[in-house]
């Protein structure tokens, strides 16, 4: 398939740029789309869209019980940084080895979540590899801050970080509320899957309000709730992961639905000319290589996120027989050489 060029559109949803100007002044009501963005939630950029034609009331109210729930999600699910009044994953991580801890109920269901995903990824998806990540994340942060001290992690290093990465070491005591790190050197990391989690309970509170054509792009993790007025879906642009900021290797056609990628071309550093990009598969310790990028559209933000992540660390087989297994659930995958697989699911959802 060929690839796309940029001045055909302008951003990961048609139309939306566009009409973004004309963000939080929708007076009267239209089906003209009105926009929020944010940048304070997981270090990246969201945007919030509604296409309902609601009263501007109404899209500033729903848009702020959005931002009430991901600002909640990202200070929960923060590893960095310790908020006042709230145990979150930080303070997990600052206390393993140490004595159980109370949390919010919300975290207890989300590392619950998150434990099952482990398993039904065969642990390619894996929230403790938090040890491991750290030594790459050290390394590609030195990498950008010097470029000429860019060096690789040392294998014996990774190894032994490895050895603290055992899904079990995360005790969970849902009657007590309590989380503990049964490890002084385990870690969590929940960078594959917090965003798509938090953007699903976003996306659940839309509809809880009865909301239906809004468009949540939380960090590019996106979640579309119903169709537009007219019954049609939202043109969504898969990059092209030669060139991400110029090109789209696809445009699908979705609606009611979740879409999220994960690529070698998001975050890296580069050492003798190779690039090391930010997903590790848990088999090799090491940047997965399978493909460039791997779509997953699937109706639940969470899950797609997971996957997204989960399926760039096996083979297509492997992946394939995954989403067949859980159902409801069709892939992009984008292998080095530009190829496009994809399920059958998404055969008519190609609008290039
Ligand atoms: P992005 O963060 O670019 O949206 P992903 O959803 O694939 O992409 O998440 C990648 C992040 O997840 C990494 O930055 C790292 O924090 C974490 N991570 C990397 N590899 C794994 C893995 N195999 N299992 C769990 N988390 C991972
Ligand atoms: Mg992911």
């Amino acid at each position: 398939m060929n690839r796309l060029k940029k001045g055909l559109f302008l951003f990961c949803l048609l139309g939306l740029l566009a009409s973004f100007a004309g963000c939080s002044q929708n007076e009267n009501q239209s089906t003209e789309p009105v926009g929020k963005v944010y940048f304070n939630w997981f270090d990246t950029v969201s945007y919030v869209y509604s296409y309902a034609g609601d009263p501007a009331e109404r899209f500033e109210e729903l848009s702020a019980g959005v931002s009430g729930i991901l600002t909640e999600y990202h200070q929960l699910f923060d590893i960095y940084h310790e908020y006042s009044g709230i145990n979150n994953l930080c303070t997990v991580n600052r206390l393993a080895g140490g004595d159980p801890l109370p949390v919010d109920p919300k975290l207890i269901d989300f590392l619950l979540y998150a434990k099952d995903l482990y398993e039904k990824t065969d642990g390619e998806m894996n929230i403790l590899l938090g040890s491991v990540l750290k030594i790459w994340h050290d390394h590609r942060t030195q990498a950008l801050d010097d470029p000429s001290a860019a060096a690789l992690p040392d294998q014996d290093a990774l190894e032994e970080a490895a050895r603290h990465t055992d899904i079990s070491l995360l005790e969970i005591d849902a009657e007590k509320g309590t989380v503990r790190l049964a490890d002084a050197a385990a870690a969590i990391d929940v960078g594959a899957v917090g965003k798509g989690y938090a953007t699903e309970k976003a996306a659940e509170y839309l509809q809880q309000q009865g909301a239906a054509s809004y468009v949540l792009n939380i960090g590019g993790n996106i979640r579309i709730i119903g169709q537009k007025p007219d019954g049609s879906g939202w043109n969504t642009a898969v990059k092209d992961p030669e060139d991400p900021e110029n090109s789209y290797a696809a445009i699908l056609k979705i609606a009611d639905t979740a879409c999220v990628t994960s690529g070698n071309y998001e975050r890296f550093f580069a050492v003798s000319g190779k690039q090391y990009h930010h997903i590790i598969d848990p088999d090799t310790l090491w940047p997965a290589e399978y493909f460039a990028s791997v779509t997953v559209v699937t109706r639940d933000s969470g899950l797609a996120d997971v996957l997204s992540t989960a399926l760039f660390c096996m083979s297509y087989e492997d992946g394939l027989a995954l989403a067949n297994a859980l159902g409801g659930v069709d892939v992009l995958w984008i292998e080095h050489d530009g190829t496009l697989r994809y399920t059958d699911g998404l055969a008519d959802k190609f609008t290039n």
